[in-house]
């Protein structure tokens, strides 16, 4: 590994940008599409192969990999205190024809600062540990994250090993069939700290020209089944003024939704996604409509108040369009804030990089909300190019990939020599912990 022009072992760990290019190349053949992407599903055999890669990987560098009952993959590199370590994960699955770099980015970041390390044969005093969380898209086996959300106790071992995919096959078997089944005392244990590098999968970084961003937090998001009833009647015959037209009255649920996501501000929004119109017929006026809302906001009060919100809308609606509407907020889950001192570690290497301070709320789920819920946790997003993701045409530029691999490392290197007390800095589990 290590080259003649390299710097001397004692000065500060880097990235290297060409092997991390190089390395991202080499696991986006794996599963590759011919469109550009990787289709590469959980515990399927193209992850085993990604998985089997990683392994090797690791202990190329010396660190040692265990894999625990939930298929989660952990390599250690050895710190020299027992204190708690810092972790940093994501995901090496993707959805189908996704792209090369959702999850993928964030573990691969992951080694190279592992092997940044052992470049300078520097030993932090922290151990830092690398793990590959088991189908955190939910692509294969619903719901997604269940990796880590098992892991952290909010799912049980055996109701995660019962999920089925489409063709009836059980999440626990195909862990078997790979070889990755493990042992329940391999879980991750509570470490001092969590980070997650993800491109962003949006287009704000994008906009603003900047290549990595701060995540202060995970929005929370409440899914709200609308029905609408009104009377379906003869297109023709019946006058405009007297119908009951449901689908009418769900174009101003539509715009209402719209509205309230705009009146809450940036990063809160509200989407309509879904209408199953009844009868659904040329020259029919339509008698019901089931409908989606999906709102998404920093703060359960700003989630309370946009459903409050919609009530109030869909009130006046019900009885401007003169149809029933019944409101059923059936799901949510709470937003999650990133500990503000894993938040002011990531500032201070920004700093240290020559990276500007950006800061970002998440729109989407990560297994990082999971590992919030136990330890301090905190994100570091890289400009995704046009916003894209979840497709063959995702890109992350190998330079922003680089830059935000550099935060990740200094931020991880100033958690590793934090000396404090873990056991005063640790949150409550959700559930039962495993070590
Ligand atoms: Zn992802």
């Amino acid at each position: 590994m290590a080259t003649d022009d390299m710097p001397g072992k004692n000065e500060h760990p880097a990235i290297d940008p060409a092997r991390l290019r190089d390395t991202i190349d080499q696991y986006a053949r794996i599963g590759a599409t011919t469109g550009g992407g990787v289709s590469r599903l959980a515990l399927t055999d193209e992850d085993r192969e990604a998985r089997d890669l990683l392994t090797r990987d690791l202990e190329a560098i010396d660190c040692p990999v265990l894999v625990d009952d939930l298929g989660n993959m952990r390599g250690i590199l050895q710190g020299a205190t027992a204190l708690g370590a810092i972790q940093i994960a994501s995901h090496l699955d993707t959805v189908i024809r996704g792209g090369r770099f959702d999850g993928a980015a964030g573990v691969l970041a992951g080694l190279e600062v592992l092997r940044a390390l052992r470049d300078r044969d520097s030993v932090p005093s922290r151990s830092i540990e690398l793990i590959n969380w088991t189908n955190e898209e939910g692509a294969r086996f619903e719901p997604a994250m269940i990796g880590s959300g098992t892991a952290t106790g909010v799912f049980e071992a055996d109701w995660m090993h019962a999920r089925t995919d489409r063709e009836g096959i059980r999440l626990g078997s195909e862990l078997e069939r790979i070889g990755y089944l493990g042992q329940q005392r391999h879980r991750p244990p509570i470490g001092r700290a969590y980070l997650e590098l993800h491109i962003e999968q949006g287009p704000v970084l994008d906009d603003l020209r900047k290549p990595v961003g701060i995540v202060q937090g995970i929005l929370g998001i409440t899914w709200v089944e609308i029905t609408v009833t009104g009377r379906s009647d003869h297109a023709g015959p019946t006058p405009m003024p007297g119908r009951r037209d449901a689908l009418v009255a769900a174009a101003d649920i539509v715009r209402a939704v719209r509205t309230i996501g705009e009146a809450h501000g940036a990063p809160s929004v509200g989407t309509v996604g879904r209408l199953d119109v009844q009868p659904n017929v040329v020259n029919t006026i339509p008698g019901s409509v089931r409908m989606s809302a999906d709102f998404r906001a920093p703060t359960l009060e700003l989630l309370d108040s946009m459903v409050d919100r919609l009530q109030g809308c869909v009130d006046d609606i019900a009885s401007t369009r003169d149809v029933e509407i019944a409101v059923d907020r059936f799901w949510t889950s709470t937003p999650v804030a990133f500990d503000s001192a894993v938040i002011a570690t990531i500032e201070q290497a920004c700093d240290a990089v020559g990276v500007e301070r950006i800061y970002h709320w998440s729109g989407a789920g990560h297994d990082a909300r999971y590992a919030a819920e136990v330890q301090p946790a905190g994100m570091i997003f890289v400009r995704s190019r046009g916003g894209v993701s979840h497709c063959e045409d995702e890109l992350s530029d190998e330079a922003d990939i680089a830059l935000g691999a550099s935060v990740l490392l200094h931020a991880a290197l100033l958690l590793a020599e934090d000396g404090a007390d873990d056991a005063a800095e640790r949150k409550q589990p959700g559930g039962s912990r495993h070590d």
